[in-house]
Order: C-alpha cells, then structure tokens, then sequence
C-alpha cells in the first residue's frame, strides 16, 4: 500500500509539472477560448465554493451550457493548481456507452492531452485509462460493476451522476447506493447534474441539498406542429387521426387554401380531407389530382400513428430548397426512434434525386446512434466545408446526451422506443411510444444553439397540448423487478435492511405489490456458482449463460456468433424494397430449424469469403443481403468475448486482445485458431448448440399448441404436418397452461416451416409491434428442456412407458429412454472430458 501511495505521490508531481507547462501551449490556449464562452465558465468560482462546502450538489443548467465537458474540469484544474502533492480522482457516469467515449474524447483534447492519460473512458467490454487517470468518464453501468468489488469506491474523491433527470434504472439504483454510502465515506463529494428538468426531485431525495442552475443562453425556436407543416409543404393531408385538431379549425384551414390555390395555382400549397371524407389514398389522389398538376408533390399522411419518411424527405427538401425566410444554411438534426427507422430514412436519401449519391458533395448524411463507429460519431461534431449540409439522423441521444453545435433544423418524428415490462404477462418488449412534453421540448431546443432556429414536429398542436405525458415514465417501473433484485444481491445492501425497505428507498419506488413480491424473492435467493460468474460477465446474464455453456460444452466459435449477433444485431439486411429477395436469400443459410444458427452459417460465408480477400468479402456480403458493418463489430465483439472468458478461465489458453487481432488479420476472426480445436468440436454440432441455447434462454420457451395437431415424439422419427405460422397458438412457460396467441416474425427461418419436428421453440425476444411477435426462434427437441429447463427431471413408469417431467409440471410428456439416454450422453461426455 506504501508503495503503491508514493507512487501515486509522484505520478501527482509530474501531472502538476505538466499541467503548468501545458497552459502555454498553443493548442490549449485555442482550446481554452471555447471553453470560456460556455455559460458553465461564468460560473466556476460558485460551482466549486458549492462543491466545497457540501457533500451533495445538484447543477443544473440546459444541455449544452457545459456541465459535461468543463464541470470535471474545473475540479480537476482546481486540484491540479493547489501547491499539495494530492490530485483528485473525479468518476463521471454518461447513461450510455457513445456519449462516455465522445466526451472524453472531447475533453481529452480541450486540454491537448492523449485520451487515456489523465483523462479515460471505461464502458463495457472497452476501455482507455492510465494510472495517470483522474478524470474517468464511464457507464452507469461501470460503476455498479465497480461497487461490487469496491463498496466503498475507495480512492475517488468526486463521483458526478450526469443526465439523472433521464432517470435510467442504473441511475436511480445508484442514487440510493449512494444516499446509503454517504455516511461512511464523509470525504466522498458527490455531484448530480441534470437538464433543467425535475430537479427539486433529486435535492429533495438527498435530504434538500444545495441547488446551482447554470443560466443558459439559447436563441429562440420557431416550433411549428404538423397542422402547420401542411403549408411549408405541397401535399395532400388525411387528418384521420382522433386527436387532430378540432374539425373547424381544419375547415378554416382548408378553405383558406382553397381559395388561395384557385386564384393562383403557383402558391397552391395544400389541402385538407378531414377525417368524415373517408377517403381511400387512391380517391384522394383523384380528387386532388389537377392540383398535382400544378404542384410539384402530392402525398397523403394516411396514418398519424405510424412516421411517414416521405414527409420528413418533403421537409428536407423544403428546407434545402431555401424558399423561405430562414437561414440557408445550418445542420439538421432529426429524431427518430431506433435503429430501424434511422436505417430507413438513410437508406431512402441516399437514393434520393436530391440527397442521394449524386449529391455526395452537397450533403452529409450521419447516422447517430449507439452502435456507431467512433470515427462516424466525430463527423457527428465536424463542421461540415461551406456549401456542404450536415443531415443528422439520431435517436433520443442528441436530445441531451450529445450536443451538435450547429443545428439550425429539427424534425421530431415525436417517437422514441421504450423498454417496458409486463409483469402478468413476465414480458419485456420494446416500444415505439410518442414522447413525452419533455422530450417534444428538448428537442426543440436542440435547434436554438447557434442562431434562432426552427423545429419540425410531426404530430398536431392538440396532442401535445393533450395527449403528451409531461414526464417519460422512470425507467426503474419499466424494468423486470428481477434485474433489481439481483442487482441488491450482488452489491449485498441486504445486511442490516430488509428487503421490502429497500426497495422502498428507491426514488419514486415500484409499486408496493410488485415489492412485496420481489422482497420474498429476495431473501430466499441465493447465488449459485453460476450466478456468481455471471455476475462478473460485464453482459446480459442470457448471453453470459450462452458463453459459458458455450465454453463448456465446447462449441464455442458459434456459441460466440450467436452471443455477439444476440447483443448486437443480425447481420441480416432487408433494404428497401428488396425485402422478399433478402428474405429469400436468407432462408439459403437456414439450418436446423433455428434463426441462431442461421446466422451461425452466415457468418461463417463471410469467414470463408474474406480468407479469398476483401473483394470477395464484400461481393458475399452484397450478393447475400448481409451487412459486413455488422460481421466486422461480430467479429470484434467475439474477441472480446474470448478475453472475457479466459479473464475468468473459463478457456484455458491466455490470450491477449493483440493477439486475438493478428489471429484475426491471417483470417477468420481468431477465435478457433487462438482457444483451439479442442473448444470448438462442437461447433457444427447443431444439436448441442442448440440444446445450450435452451439453457442460456430459458424460461424463453414456447410451445405451439394449436390447431390439436399432435407432434411427433415417437422413435419412428415422423414428424406431422403442422399449422400455418399465422394460426400458431403458443403455451408459455409464465403462462403456464393459458395459451396464448403469438406470431413467429415474418423474417424468422421458422415462418416458412411447415413440419414442425418438434413443438418447442426457444427465443431471445418477444417483441410486440402491431402483434406479439417471437423475432429469431430455435426449434428444440424436448431432451434440452429437460436438461436445462431449470427444474428437477423426474423419472416415473407409467405403463411401460418413461415419464419425464419437469417439476413445475409444464413438460409432460411419453418418450422412449433410449432417446433420452442418447442426448444426455452426448452431453454428459462434454462433461466428463472436462472434470
Ligand atoms: P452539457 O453537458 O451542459 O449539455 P457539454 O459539456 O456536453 O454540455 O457541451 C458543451 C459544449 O461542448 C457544447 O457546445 C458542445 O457542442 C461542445 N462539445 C461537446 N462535445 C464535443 C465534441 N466531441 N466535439 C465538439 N464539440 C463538442
Ligand atoms: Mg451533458
């Protein structure tokens, strides 16, 4: 401890000789010119007096004042000045993983510093830091890692929750930790930053600490709705959504255009069916049809619920056009819910007459979104040459994680996709939701940090006035309790508390039924050795499991395809318009009745294709609809996997991520040729790959239960003629013997099946669009839920025959031992070549 105490002592000394030295440099003088117009400079003498004189602060001030770039700063510049040998070691959450790197990123080079020094980022799976670090900017996610090991956060001396006001889980959860810790650690300081947004809730949980609100500076934002969005464009509108504005209004509307268009068709602008028109798209375009003459475009917003792409494409053209009063020049920023839709609108501009690839030069489109390179994320920020525009395509991200200086434009599809929990139905699924008045406000703020701007939202006036919640719902009563509980678990704050007082001193708690559920399960739960090791995987236990079992039952090469494709995305692409093609083209790779392995044969092509050389590589990848973005973060998130298991030896050979990549750069992606043959004899085994993701997935079982049709179990092997995907009814392992009634995705081998040799199918996601769909699914016999379906197997003869069940009763069914005998066998010799 000594030594390692001198030694921070002295690397203390260097970083203050370098800090002194460095505020002569050029590049840090340039640097400091911007740091000193944010409006969070004017306040840095009162930020840290406050900080100073209490142990908990809240600063609030509007995104983009500078609370995530320069507050750490001032802390560690304050630090770095005092003529003591001690420097701080400042810990900065981001919610998400691109924001952490981009701020670092960005600090790192204010100070003209390599990133990595003395300021680093940490996130899952990656990480740049020194021992020379003493600003590290990481997940929420980091440190309740960190607190497992280290409850106290011995050694830090600041702890900044950025973004509270998003109220993730992670956040919240760490919240309470901290109201608990800081007793014990008086001379921990912790500081909470957050939008302008609810912030008396934060200084209230903290016992009223000390508020400091940054005033901001921002331009005004002419905000139109889409009632207002039909006169900047030409187009037909069909107001058929319930909450439009009222009916008179739209009359009045229509009939202003009316006269207008009839007395000059040039300015004939737009017109209006309103909802007792019921008209068809196609009476519509007749009705309108002479107007089209004369108007460049004719569309119809048919469905207010879904984002019509088509009029977002007519506001980028109108704005580009520049055939109005606002500035011609400026960045555009536009908010879409999730990857898919981002994906869409890309893809639709890039072969636009306008935007498209011809235009290359006068347009540059960025996507921006969590999964996204990090050289893509600095475009993101780059000042795009004069005559050049800069279209970005975000997810709630920019909203106030991310600040893009330059945005003049906003269009809000008004959507955000949302986790949220269904505790009868013991369901997670994903939503696109409308945002909320917050979210709707943010975002038109985004448009104002430069010079007066201009936001876009594509829904009506009437409802955000009346529809829109104020707040998003607190991500803590969106997520399965069981994540929290495991959670309290794991960082063992059980000691001295019960269970149900916890979970109450969360901010805003679940609701007092769900708790006193989940506190029973608390105090009877256990880790096993298994819970134990996941819990050490920085992953979702489901992929955790998958990776083990995958090291375990030696087929680890797919078990890590399908592990990276389950925490990625599919490499499968269906780009627009092509979709049968793709969907064909997809079903060339299917095997053993499973999406999984599907991508398992995938990716294999591609390993196959790239050893011929890039060329080839690319040509697979075209040819197949499969996106070799996608193979590349594949590959690399398997890397990264083999380090992870062999950090906790579960692969025997050590090896570093250097060698991984050159394994990787003489083909393949390393992972076979550096964990050996021995790790992989399964690996085309497509019975045991798929008996393990039982075991990984579980309880994410369904069975198909009608029409009647009786399943083959016997040894003669016929399978029978089962029912169409669409009439599938499904019993699941929550609902126990209630059926439900489930869809297998369109986009999943399994759709187009028609024999099914076995009822069971296991699955990663359910998710529910317009219906309840399975999204990638595995057909699995029997024998592996049994295994590893989570219950004690009992063995009972009922006339002549074995009975197997499992012990809650779900499986029940007549089968010949032999068969039994045969899978157990092959999985027990895993076993017992590795005990
Ligand atoms: P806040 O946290 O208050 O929202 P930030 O500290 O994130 O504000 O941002 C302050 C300013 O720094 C903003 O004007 C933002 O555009 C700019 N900025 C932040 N990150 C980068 C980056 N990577 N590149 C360029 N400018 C950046
Ligand atoms: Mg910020």
């Amino acid at each position: 401890v000594k030594q390692i105490l001198q030694k921070k002592l002295r690397q203390n000394k260097t970083l203050k000789e370098e800090y002194k030295n460095k505020q002569n440099s050029s590049k840090y003088k340039s640097m400091q010119v911007n740091r000193q117009n944010l409006p969070a400079w004017d306040k840095q003498k009162d930020i840290l007096k406050l900080i100073h004189d209490n142990q908990v602060v809240v600063i609030s001030g509007m995104t983009g004042c500078g609370k995530t770039t320069q507050i750490p700063q001032f802390i560690l510049d304050s630090s770095l000045k005092t003529s003591g040998l001690d420097v701080c070691n400042i810990l900065c959450t981001q919610p998400r993983r691109i924001s952490a790197i981009a701020v670092a990123e960005r600090v790192a080079e204010e100070r003209a510093e390599k990133l990595g020094r003395i300021i680093g980022y940490k996130i899952r799976l990656e990480k740049v830091q020194s021992t020379f670090t003493r600003l590290l900017y990481c997940t929420n996610g980091i440190i309740l890692r960190q607190l497992e090991g280290d409850p106290e956060l011995q050694g830090v001396t600041h702890l900044i929750l950025d973004e509270v006001h998003e109220r993730s889980e992670e956040s919240d959860f760490l919240l309470m930790y901290l109201r608990d810790l800081l007793p014990k650690r008086p001379d921990l300081k912790i500081i909470l930053m957050s939008a302008t947004l609810n912030v008396d809730l934060f200084s209230e949980y903290f016992y009223y600490c000390p508020v400091l609100d940054i005033p901001g500076r921002a331009f005004p934002v002419d905000q139109f709705f889409l009632e207002d969005i039909i006169e900047f464009t030409k187009f037909v509108i069909e107001e058929n959504s319930p909450f439009a504005r009222p009916l008179k209004d739209m009359n009045a509307l229509r009939q202003a255009k009316y006269s207008e268009g009839t007395s000059s068709s040039s300015t004939e602008t737009c017109h209006v069916a309103t909802k007792d028109e019921n008209l068809s798209p196609k009476q519509l375009y007749e009705r309108y049809s002479d107007y089209s003459k004369t108007t460049s475009r004719v569309l119809s917003v048919m469905d207010l619920d879904k984002i019509n792409f088509d009029l977002i494409v007519e506001l980028l053209m109108w704005i580009a056009e520049g055939n109005h009063e606002y500035p011609k020049e400026g960045a555009i920023l536009i908010f879409m819910p999730g990857f898919a839709e981002i994906q869409t609108l890309f893809e639709m501009l890039q072969t636009h007459e306008m935007f498209g690839r011809k235009n290359r030069g006068s347009y540059r489109i960025i996507p921006l979104h969590s999964t996204l390179s990090s050289e893509d994320q600095h475009a993101v920020f780059a000042r795009p040459p004069k005559d050049v525009r800069k279209i970005v395509i975000s997810t709630n991200i920019a909203e106030t994680s991310i600040t893009i200086d330059d945005v003049v434009f906003v269009i809000d599809s008004g959507k955000m996709k949302e986790k949220s929990y269904d505790a009868c139905k013991g369901m997670e699924s994903l939503n696109v939701v409308w945002v909320s008045k917050a979210n709707a406000l943010q975002r038109k703020g985004r448009a104002g940090r430069v010079t007066s701007g201009i936001c876009f939202h594509l829904f009506t006036s009437h409802r955000y006035n009346y529809h829109l919640q104020p707040q998003p719902v607190p991500g803590i009563r969106r997520v399965p309790l069981e994540q929290i509980v495991l959670r309290i678990k794991m960082l063992d704050i059980l000691k001295s508390n019960d269970a149900e007082q916890v979970l109450n001193n969360l901010p805003e708690p679940p609701d007092p039924d769900s708790i006193s559920s989940a506190s029973k399960r608390l105090q009877d739960l256990e880790l096993t050795p298994l819970g134990f090791h996941l819990g050490t995987l920085p992953v979702d236990v489901r992929i955790g499991k998958l990776m083990l079992f995958g090291a375990i039952f030696r087929c680890l090469d797919s078990a890590l395809t399908i592990a990276a494709s389950l925490s990625f995305k599919s490499p499968f692409v269906s780009p627009f318009g092509k979709k049968n093609e793709a969907d064909k083209k997809r079903l060339e790779f299917a095997a053993g009745n499973s999406d999984h392995l599907t991508v398992v044969n995938a990716y294999k092509g591609w390993i196959e294709a790239k050893k011929k050389g890039p060329y080839e590589a690319s040509k697979f990848c075209h040819e197949s609809f499969l996106s070799q973005k996608s193979f590349q973060m594949l590959a690399s998130m398997k890397q990264q996997f083999v380090v992870l298991l062999s950090d906790i030896d579960f692969i025997h050979k050590k090896i570093s991520a250097r060698d991984l990549e050159r394994a990787a750069r003489s083909g393949g992606d390393g992972v076979v040729m550096e964990t050996g043959p021995e790790a992989n004899i399964n690996s085309d085994n497509w019975r045991i790959v798929s008996a393990i993701l039982v075991g990984a997935l579980y309880p994410n079982i369904v069975q198909i239960m009608t029409p009647a049709t009786k399943f083959s179990q016997s040894s003669s092997g016929a399978v029978h003629k089962a029912p169409k995907p669409e009439e599938l009814k499904f019993k699941t392992k929550v609902d126990g013997y209630v059926s439900k009634l489930f869809y297998i995705h369109p986009s999943s081998v399994n759709f187009q099946v028609r024999y099914y040799e076995s009822p069971y199918l296991v699955y990663h996601e359910k998710v529910k669009t317009s219906k309840v769909y399975l999204r990638d699914c595995t057909m699995v016999s029997v024998y592996p839920l049994l295994l590893f379906g989570g219950g004690a197997v009992s063995v009972d003869l009922d006339r002549g025959n074995f009975i197997l069940s499992v012990d809650d009763g779900w499986i029940r069914f007549v089968a010949a031992s032999h068969q039994i005998a045969e899978l157990v066998r092959e999985l027990r010799l895993e076993l017992d070549q590795l005990l």
